[in-house]
């Protein structure tokens, strides 16, 4: 069952809390105020009166803060030190929660030892046995190799060297094949990558 989860309260400049959902009694009691009303109340009504919605693709000219109206509510400082309510209820169990780019799998570990358990999962012997399903699902995941994880995790270190270089992506995975013995990128890389291109 989906559970719809409301947004925690903000805070307004003064520090007391600021309710995104109207509250009982109002003709729209507990409906997402949007964006313009919560910047309203916060006293941005003439700023954010002619601002287009939001910047195409939400991407905003570099270190602006008052382009459009997303931009404006997201650069109020609650909104910048939220923390996201995944991240309280994984703090409350003791584990760390950490982001990672979107659309990136090629940064992502437990994205690639889930492809390789994908392929395992389906050597194992068909079935439509709840039981025997969730057995193949977890035997699949034990079967992925240890020295497979370190490459994978080395892999990773490679991509996050060159992106950290400024190589694009098709320059990053070039990097990550000819480099493959490498956890990092040799200082030979920019005469290599010269040469390539
Ligand atoms: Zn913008």
């Amino acid at each position: 069952m989906v559970k719809k989860v409301q947004m925690a309260a903000g805070t307004f400049a003064d520090g007391s809390p600021h309710l995104f959902y109207f509250p009982d009694g109002h003709k729209f009691a507990g409906l997402f105020k949007g964006m313009n009303v919560i910047l309203e109340e916060r006293g941005f009504r003439d700023q954010t009166r002619d601002l287009k919605w939001e910047c195409p693709g939400f991407r905003c000219p570099p270190g602006r803060t008052d382009c459009c109206v997303r931009r404006t509510l997201y650069s109020q400082p609650d909104f910048q030190g939220v923390t996201f309510l995944l991240e309280e209820h994984c703090g409350k169990c003791g584990f760390d929660v950490l982001f990672l780019p979107k659309f990136h799998p090629e940064l992502n570990f437990v994205e690639q030892c889930r492809g390789r358990a994908k392929w395992s999962y389906c050597q194992l012997p068909a079935s439509s046995g709840e039981e025997d399903l969730e057995m193949n699902a977890l035997k699949s995941l034990d079967l992925v190799p240890l020295p497979l994880m370190r490459r994978f995790s080395n892999r990773l270190l490679r991509f996050m060297d060159a992106y950290r270089k400024g190589l694009n992506g098709e320059q990053a995975a070039w990097a990550g094949k000819k480099y493959h013995s490498h956890r990092l990128l040799p200082p030979s890389w920019r005469k290599d990558l010269e040469a390539k291109l």
